[in-house]
């Protein structure tokens, strides 16, 4: 487990860097999610949600098949499985869940290719409350499957026609809508970056799946895995895995970014790798930028990783050499995409398929386990892979 401090720091990194406007919620915020997520009506409520909406626990599933082509036994915790096809869905009920409690009456998230979006407004759906979700034109124009998901769900999908007309200019026209009512508007951030305590709370309802992995290995006879790897755009199911694991020295963490075409062409999202630090969305942490502190239009093949920032709780178990960060190529995701399908029957999302492309990457002894958390499916993908594999 790992908590902040009471300004929302992990070491250096993190905090709360927020328009005056907004000092006011944010407090509000800081003060009661503790309070309200951790009582007994909340969890009961939220965990009920879990097992019978969301689908949980999902499998800890042996690859024998991976297992026998790497000579290792390789277990994939299976979030693919999770109603809506991720795990971002975790988050999402558990922020709106929360918003209730406050005594919110509307929900603004922001989204890039539309998949926090579609969990977003699954959870205000579930939960009825109105949903609006922000999105660069140019988003929306890419990733009509997911705006007509959102808009059937009830939510209305409002264009950020604004600069590059994608995340960043989405996220602005967010922030500016919250403030322009923040008393009764909750603000869903889908990863653990933002200002504290979003990082720290997101973290903790997406704990949920290193919770279960713990126990369904225990099952199975085995006391610790030797590695756990996850992809990491912002850093939400790679901690979310990590979590119950991270005190214990035994088990290494691994995380991948996106190298997008490789970490030296520009074209990239390996943050930790080639990143400084630098203030992005209101906390301190690693990211993607020029010497005078321009920010870098990150680039990868997954929507998902295609982000220039890390969450700081990352950034700080990086510099005490608690995870280890590797990256794999567009190239080699798709590898490992097709590698995956072909031996398991099992269509990952580009994104967790970056995690899987680590089994290439890491001398391994014959008697380690490994766990790979495949934090979506490949359904959305299926357009690229039709692209990239060139099938009629
Ligand atoms: C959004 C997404 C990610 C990246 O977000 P994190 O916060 O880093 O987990 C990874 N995998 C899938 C399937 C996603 O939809």
């Amino acid at each position: 487990m790992i908590r902040p401090d009471k300004h929302g720091y992990y070491g250096e990194f993190g905090g709360a860097f927020i328009p005056e406007m907004l000092f006011q919620n944010v407090y509000e915020l800081q003060q009661q999610y503790e309070k309200i997520i951790f009582s007994d009506d909340f969890q009961r409520t939220y965990q009920s949600y879990l097992k019978d909406y969301v689908g949980r626990p999902t499998p800890l599933y042996e690859a024998q098949n991976l297992s026998q082509h790497y000579g290792v036994k390789v277990w994939l915790k299976r979030e693919d499985l999770c109603h809506t096809g991720a795990h971002k869905i975790n988050n999402a009920i558990g922020q709106v869940l929360l918003a209730k409690y406050m005594g919110k009456q509307r929900i603004i998230a922001e989204t890039g290719a539309g998949q926090h979006g579609v969990a977003t407004a699954t959870a205000c759906a579930l939960l009825n409350m109105p949903c609006q979700i922000f999105m660069g034109e140019k988003d929306i124009e890419r990733q009509k499957l997911n705006v007509l998901r959102m808009k059937m769900l009830g939510a209305i999908v409002t264009p950020a026609s604004s600069g590059s007309k994608t995340l960043k200019d989405a996220t602005n026209e967010a922030i500016r809508a919250w403030i322009q009512d923040p008393q009764h508007t909750y603000y869903v951030i889908g990863s653990v970056v933002g200002p504290h305590p979003y990082p720290d709370m997101v973290a903790l309802f997406q704990s949920i799946i290193s919770q279960e992995i713990k126990t369904q290995l225990q099952e199975k006879g085995y006391q610790y895995p030797n590695y756990v790897i996850a992809c990491v755009g912002g850093g939400s199911n790679a901690i979310g895995a990590f979590y119950h694991f991270i005190h214990n020295p035994i088990t290494q963490l691994i995380a991948v970014e996106a190298a997008g075409e490789g970490i030296h062409t520009h074209k990239t999202a390996a943050t930790i790798t080639l990143g400084k630090k630098g203030i992005l969305h209101g906390s301190l942490s690693y990211l993607i930028q020029s010497d005078d502190g321009q920010i870098f239009e990150p680039h990868s093949i997954s929507a998902g990783l295609d982000y220039p920032g890390i969450g700081p709780i990352h950034s700080f178990l990086y510099e005490q050499k608690r995870i280890q960060v590797l990256s794999a190529t567009d190239q080699e995701a798709l590898e490992a995409a097709l590698e995956l399908t072909r031996l398991e029957g099992i269509i990952p999302a580009l994104e967790s398929a970056h995690a899987l492309a680590a089994l290439k990457k890491i001398p391994f002894q014959q008697n380690h386990s490994i766990v790979i958390n495949l934090s979506g499916r490949g359904d959305k993908d299926m357009n690229t892979y039709q692209n990239v594999f060139s099938y009629e």
